[in-house]
């Protein structure tokens, strides 16, 4: 007998990659450049020139450590780099002590989750949400995911329902600015406001309530917007942060957990997360790239093709009838569809090849995510036929 439950995981792709693989056949019939495909978050741009140079210098040395194992945490001198650049940008006093080495977000997360999940435990979150946190929290932590419904106006927080979602079970909120899918960026008076409310239900349930920050997009902002570091607001924080977005690196799998030495209970914390990345059997995060991103520390990729990307879009579609919240970061736009049936709009829009993922995937029905992490000739390309689907609506 199998775990059906891991079974039924591995067979029901998500909708993205489902939409990624139907791309993909189509590609076969019209031809690649006759598909719009805005369905996957791989960034097009590509990694500084930094990256292959820290690449070079790193395979230039010790063959044997360059592939070797490193500590599980990773390497202490990459920690101490990457810790020395957060307190550059954000005043902070981080030691490497602080962070743990991951193979991207994805296992930061996880590793997050299952160092603090205990049985019975709820984990909120906030939509739209990554689908993945679906997965770490219930299938990897075994803990319950509560979803708090968008703030539609603005993709800020809708409080009223946060407060409502809290209780002497919570034992985490996930945030993630800025958002996949929204692309919003929590202001300073979002996240002042989330910490003032998650420190009075701290008081009122007796128990930390730690706020797991999902920062992949932290550098990948526009018009010059600040993206608050959240660490500095609320003391009970943990970070999970990714070189996938902001060195376009999604395939190396590199990140880290910071558990600042604020948080509570902060030692037996990072204890919990070096034991969770064992007992999921992590080892280490991989060694030239926890170099190369030491190396690499305060770069980013030229992000201003997703710039360019994002306001053709965001003008294009928005002349057109569609209502969108202008995004500030990330590379997603995430209109309302022109049918309250998000995932009947999206069927409907690959009859044009326009490919696009429904926000009930994201928790905010009623939504297409559009990934703009494209060549800006297929927005272009792309934005008349949205033109006529929209037409097709007026005619209905
Ligand atoms: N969190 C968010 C919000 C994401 O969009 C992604 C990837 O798209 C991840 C986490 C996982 O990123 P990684 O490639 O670092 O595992």
């Amino acid at each position: 007998m199998l775990n059906q439950h891991m079974v039924a995981l591995g067979n029901n792709r998500s909708t993205i990659r489902e939409l990624f693989e139907y791309g993909n056949q189509r590609a076969a019939v019209v031809g690649r450049e006759n598909v719009f495909d805005f369905s996957i978050g791989n960034p097009n741009v590509p990694a500084p020139d930094a990256v292959r140079e820290a690449i070079l210098a790193e395979a230039a040395g010790d063959p044997v450590s360059l592939h070797g194992y490193t500590s599980a945490q990773g390497a202490a001198d990459a920690r101490k780099a990457l810790a020395d650049d957060l307190n550059r940008r954000f005043g902070t006093s981080y030691t490497g002590d602080s962070l743990y080495l991951t193979a991207g977000a994805a296992a930061a997360l996880s590793c997050a989750f299952q160092a603090i999940a205990c049985p019975g435990d709820e984990f909120v979150v906030l939509a739209p949400y990554f689908p993945e946190y679906l997965m770490f929290i219930e299938s990897g932590a075994g803990a319950k995911a509560v979803i708090v419904p968008p703030s539609i106006a603005d993709f800020q927080i809708d409080f009223d329902a946060l407060e409502k979602a809290l209780n002497a079970h919570t034992k985490a909120v996930v945030v993630n600015s800025p958002n996949n899918p929204s692309g919003a960026v929590y202001s300073e008076q979002t996240v002042k406001q989330l910490a003032a409310l998650l420190r009075d239900k701290e008081a009122q349930y007796g128990h930390p309530i730690y706020l797991v920050s999902d920062e992949p997009y932290r550098e990948i902002v526009y018009d010059g917007v600040q993206v608050p570091f959240v660490p500095n607001y609320y003391d009970d924080t943990i970070v999970c942060y990714s070189y996938s977005k902001s060195l376009s690196l999604p395939g190396e799998r590199i990140g880290y957990v910071l558990v600042p030495p604020q948080a509570a209970d902060s030692a037996d914390l990072y204890a919990a997360v070096c034991g969770a990345g064992r007992a999921l059997g992590y080892v280490c995060a991989p060694s030239l790239f926890q170099r190369v991103a030491a190396r690499c520390a305060g770069q980013t990729s030229d992000i201003s093709v997703y710039q360019t990307n994002r306001d053709l879009l965001y003008e294009g579609l928005t002349s057109m009838g569609y209502s969108c919240v202008k995004p500030q970061g990330a590379f997603y736009l995430f209109p309302q569809t022109l049918e309250p049936d998000d995932r009947a709009f999206c069927e409907r829009a690959k009859k044009y090849d326009l490919l696009v993922v429904p926000g009930a995937d994201f928790g905010a029905p009623g939504h297409m995510r559009i990934s703009y992490c494209v060549q800006t000739e297929t927005i272009r390309r792309a934005l008349p036929l949205f033109a006529e689907l929209a037409k097709e609506y007026q005619n209905d």
